[in-house]
């Protein structure tokens, strides 16, 4: 984020608090008996935030997510997405989730949480278990990295296209640029050995499809495909059942929902903005996407107040 829409977000967070706001939506959050689910992709260390391809809207600083955790650990009940929802009203609940399977996660992010007894879900897709660099994005992001392409533009347009067109275009687009500016190997995901360790450390692992193609793009049989198999495969090797899903890109539908209940899913995540609460679909349950640049104030360390203002106001603001 800018240094200056920075600074815009901390005022407008510290007017809200200032009139008792930021206090208002959690005591509603609370009444309500809803749980916010925090969205992370990435915790990285200090040696691989210059390395990483990915882009800044899903990487936390370490020592960042640290902070984070020892907060909510304090202040917030923190429960599992595998739990019943229960209306508990005594306190404001939050929920941590991380997308995709990233090795950061077993290696960074767990050792944090776990030395605060905070629960997590990672969603993970099955045919990317165990790679270097098995994200399109990140290899987009690398092959434009010496000709200081607008990366970002570039993979918001080959998210609408379908798997093929997608590959075509990147390979086109390798052919056109002078060469991928590898990561180093800090852009890899889980193998199915960490995963299993992660399991038997009270980890929650769910599906994020198969190989985290958006599934509004596929034709039905593809999505069938994506939240089947990843299902299956999860469910045989990590021996548990596998009933929560996590839209990749947040994106899902009516038809996609279908397919995800015939499969036996009892419960999906979206990127939407929002609190989960009884009256959510439980295929469309909300979340609040939190990165570096959405918790972290003027002077690039944590800030309780803007990690608030992100987390319950936005969320209590979206059901509104
Ligand atoms: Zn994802």
């Amino acid at each position: 984020m800018s240094s200056w829409r920075c600074l815009l977000h901390w005022l407008r967070a510290a007017g809200l608090w200032g009139i008792g706001g930021l206090w208002i939506a959690k005591r509603q959050l609370r009444r309500n008996g809803s749980i916010v689910v925090l969205a992370l992709h990435r915790v990285l260390n200090d040696a691989e935030l210059p390395r990483t391809n990915s882009l800044p809207g899903i990487v936390m600083r370490r020592e960042t997510f640290d902070r984070l955790v020892a907060y909510i650990a304090d202040r917030f009940r923190v429960v599992r997405t595998d739990d019943s929802f229960s209306g508990d009203r005594a306190h404001v609940r939050v929920a941590l989730t991380f997308d995709d399977g990233w090795r950061d996660t077993g290696e960074n992010a767990l050792p944090v949480a776990g030395s605060h007894a905070v629960p997590f879900t990672v969603f993970v897709c099955p045919g990317l278990v165990g790679k270097n660099s098995p994200f399109w994005p990140e290899r987009v992001v690398g092959m434009m990295k010496r000709t200081k392409g607008d990366a970002e533009a570039a993979i918001a347009k080959l998210k609408l296209c379908r798997p093929r067109d997608r590959e075509l275009a990147i390979a086109e687009l390798g052919a056109n640029t002078e060469g991928e500016v590898e990561s180093g190997g800090c852009d890899g995901t889980l193998s199915w050995q960490q995963l299993s360790l992660m399991r038997d450390r009270g980890v929650s692992i769910a599906s994020h499809g198969c190989n985290h193609e958006i599934l509004t793009v596929l034709e039905e049989r593809g999505v069938e495909e994506e939240v089947q198999s990843s299902k299956r495969i999860l469910e045989e090797r990590l021996n548990q059942p596998c009933r929560v899903f996590a839209y990749p890109n947040g994106n899902h539908s009516p038809q996609v929902r279908r397919v995800l209940a015939a499969a036996g899913y009892e419960r999906a995540f979206t990127t939407e903005r929002g609190a989960w609460s009884r009256f959510s679909d439980p295929l469309a349950i909300p979340r609040i996407n939190v990165y570096e640049g959405n918790v972290t104030g003027p002077n690039g360390r944590f800030s309780p107040l803007l990690f608030e203002y992100t987390v319950f106001w936005r969320s209590w603001r979206a059901g509104c």
